[in-house]
C-alpha cells in the first residue's frame, strides 16, 4: 500500500471514531449482543431491527475502546444499514478475508473500498482483533437475536 492510501485510511479511521455513525442505543431492537476484545479492552454493543424479510432496517451501535475498534464499528453500522441478512453475511465473511490480508472474494466494488480502509491492518495481529470485533458481535447479535 503506498503512503498517500495508508494516510487517507488513517484518516478515514480518525475521522470515524472521533465522529462515529449510528451511535447511540436502540429502541426496539430485533437483536443485539455485546463484544468484548480482553487483548485491548474494547467493547462494543451492537443492536439491530431485522424486518420479516430479514434485512437490517436501523442499526447502531455503543461502545469504548481503541479507535480502530469504534471505527470499525461505525464503518460497519454505516454498510450494513438496508442490507439484507445475506448481503450482510457476504459483506462480513469478506471483510474478515480483506483484514487478514486475503482475497475479499466477491465483494461488490463500492464495499471492497469501504472495507480495504482495514485492510492494511492485516500486519498487526493485535490490531485484527480490535478491527473485528464489531463484526463479530454483529455475527452473535444475528444469532441471538433479542433475548
Ligand atoms: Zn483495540
Amino acid at each position: 500500500m503506498d503512503n498517500s492510501l495508508r494516510e487517507l485510511y488513517q484518516e478515514v479511521i480518525l475521522d470515524h471514531s472521533r465522529h462515529p455513525r449510528h451511535y447511540g442505543a436502540l429502541d426496539g431492537a430485533t437483536h443485539k449482543a455485546e463484544g468484548y476484545n480482553p487483548l485491548c479492552g474494547d467493547r462494543v454493543n451492537i443492536y439491530l431491527v431485522l424486518d420479516a424479510q430479514g434485512r437490517v432496517t436501523d442499526i447502531k451501535f455503543e461502545g469504548k475502546g481503541c479507535a480502530i475498534s469504534q471505527a470499525s464499528a461505525s464503518l460497519m453500522t454505516e454498510m450494513l444499514a438496508g442490507k439484507s441478512r445475506v448481503e450482510a453475511e457476504r459483506l462480513m465473511q469478506g471483510f474478515l478475508h480483506l483484514v487478514k490480508g486475503e482475497d475479499g472474494g466477491e465483494l461488490p466494488e463500492d464495499a471492497r473500498e469501504h472495507l480495504e480502509v482495514m485492510g492494511g491492518l492485516s500486519a498487526f495481529p493485535m490490531r485484527v482483533k480490535c478491527a473485528t470485533l464489531a463484526w463479530h458481535t454483529f455475527k452473535s447479535a444475528l444469532e441471538e437475536g433479542a433475548q
